[in-house]
């Protein structure tokens, strides 16, 4: 195969594809904002980005729930991929492929995958036996199963006994490999807990895992035997290669590979780590491709202190969240109150405090005020300054200089909450800068160059401000860079930038002098405690 790998100014980032057995839940939302957002940063400075997200839809949770509604599979998919489409619409988030592991040149990925593993001779017929959990899709250890025989994940789920005849992965061969592959790429699992667990599993010993099912129709049959069809995860896994073929190309492993692999960065929650993890690069290894940079895996949100869950009564709908509260209110308080790669919880008294102190108090009055004042002042334009005639001991400006530089190291530790704090502290040194100088009192005083510095620099703030918090909150920053007096488009994905535009505008000191404008208006309303329902 052909071994013209991506270059430096390529950026792939996947999402899990998610399963189809209902409508998407929050995790789900609280996953591909954050992709989103690396998307978005990476695309700002320049590179070109491939964002992957999509479905999973064979097996046999799928097929049992399709019937339960009395309707086909590929109904019940179809039924249930427009509802991942429109929260993804409604959340503003910008992927550029959605794979479906029902699409026909998937299938032929993943037989032709099949193939090079199967010639490597890592796949062989044996007897499994054991507890299954259908949910999971997943054997489960006997000793890992909670009383009476439930799934310790899927804890209103009784697992099911197994003794049938399976295709296996020869996972054990690759277990030194791995074992030396963790080693020589620490960064590889992050966050450092997430390498640790898998660390302790890989240690443990691998066993080979099945990679058939007899008695599942919903599947890609086995080509080397028609009456096994193909385990779930080994099909959903290669889903992110069969994304990154261009829509008119043929469907070959080498046409998918020839751009954008390996993956930088899979992005999960927790409770898929194993097989992107572990199952994944040895998969790999076998079929002798290179393997994805890295593998994120951030924790698991509760509501109220409490575990969600239908059957607990303790459920958080995305959609109804955006539809009260808008896209970037529900992108700003996941990445920015949670840590991310730590658990986490939402409480709607705490979105709401959240969201009125940091966007509509800090950010948005600050805004305001300013640009009132600009109005009045200077009849609407920015001051007749440059950023560069500031000095560099200004008390904003000092902060401002190495904000950048603070920021898109955070962005790249996938340091969400860093991003916003950093940012939040120019703000809120800006709202006290402006307390302190007065500029009302600057302007009664005839005291005019010192007005302009101060309105400049509290401008460029908050441009900075946007700019940097532009991924996570698109639409607020294209209204605060409208005000200002400029025609970004943050949502605009066919704007061409480069890294020399980024570096400038991520450094503080960019607002051009005597632009004029625009009319000041609330970026963000306050949102009152009443209006809340629970
Ligand atoms: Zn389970």
């Amino acid at each position: 195969m052909k071994n013209t790998y991506k270059t430096q100014d390529t950026f792939a980032i996947t999402t899990p594809l998610y399963y189809v057995n209902d409508l998407p839940h929050i995790g789900s939302a609280y996953t591909t904002i954050a992709a989103d957002t690396v998307a978005r940063f990476q695309r700002l400075q320049g590179k070109l980005v491939l964002m992957i997200t999509g479905t999973d839809e064979h097996g046999q949770k799928i097929q049992r729930t399709a019937q339960s509604k009395g309707r086909s599979p590929q109904e019940h998919c179809d039924l249930v991929v427009s509802g991942f489409e429109s929260l993804w619409q409604q959340l503003n988030i910008q992927y550029d492929r959605f794979s479906r592991t029902t699409a026909s040149n998937h299938e032929l990925i993943v037989k032709e995958f099949f193939q090079r593993v199967w010639d490597r001779g890592d796949i062989y017929l044996s007897q499994q036996q054991g507890w299954y959990c259908v949910a999971c899709e997943e054997f489960k250890e006997e000793r890992e199963l909670l009383e009476d025989k439930y799934c310790p994940i899927h804890t209103n789920q009784k697992v099911e006994w197994r003794d049938e005849q399976n295709y296996f992965f020869r996972l054990s061969k690759y277990q030194e490999n791995l074992q030396a592959f963790y080693q020589e790429k620490p960064n590889f699992i992050q966050p450092e807990s997430r390498r640790n667990e898998v660390l302790n599993f890989v240690n443990q010993g691998l066993q080979d895992f099945s990679i058939s099912r007899v008695n599942v129709d919903w599947g890609f049959q086995l080509p080397v035997d028609p009456s096994h069809t193909i385990y779930v995860w080994f099909d959903a896994l290669l889903g992110y290669v069969t994304a990154l073929l261009d829509p008119d190309s043929e469907p070959t492993l080498e046409n998918a590979l020839s751009k954008w692999w390996p993956i930088n960065l899979h992005l999960i929650g927790k409770d898929i780590l194993r097989f992107h993890a572990v199952y994944w690069p040895a998969m790999l290894m076998s079929a002798d491709l290179p393997i994805s940079h890295h593998v994120f895996g951030h924790g698991f949100l509760t509501k109220d202190g409490k575990k969600m869950g239908k059957s607990l009564g303790n459920t958080l709908d995305p959609f109804e969240l955006l539809k009260k509260y808008g896209s970037d209110a529900v992108r700003y308080y996941f990445l920015k109150e949670i840590e991310f790669g730590v658990d986490g919880d939402f409480s709607e008294t705490r979105f709401i405090n959240v969201l009125n102190a940091d966007l509509a108090n800090d950010l948005g009055n600050l805004l305001n005020r300013t640009l009132k004042m600009a109005q009045k002042y200077f009849k609407g334009q920015i001051p007749d300054i440059h950023g560069e005639e500031i000095e560099i001991t200004h008390p904003l400006k000092a902060i401002g200089m190495s904000l950048g530089k603070q920021v898109i190291q955070a962005y790249s530790d996938l340091a969400f909450s860093q991003v916003c704090e950093a940012v939040l502290a120019l703000i809120r040194t800006g709202n006290k800068y402006i307390d302190e100088t007065a500029p009302w009192s600057l302007y009664k005083q005839g005291q005019l160059e010192a007005l302009a510095e101060v309105l400049y620099s509290v401008l460029e703030s908050v441009r900075l401000a946007s700019y940097l918090l532009s991924p996570i909150i698109p639409n607020i920053s294209n209204a605060i860079y409208q005000q200002l007096g400029f025609s970004n488009d943050f949502n605009d994905k066919s704007v061409i930038n480069s890294s020399e535009i980024f570096v400038k505008q991520a450094n503080w000191g960019a607002l051009p002098k005597n632009q004029i404008l625009g009319q000041p208006q609330p970026i963000f309303q306050r949102i009152e405690l009443a209006e809340t329902v629970s």
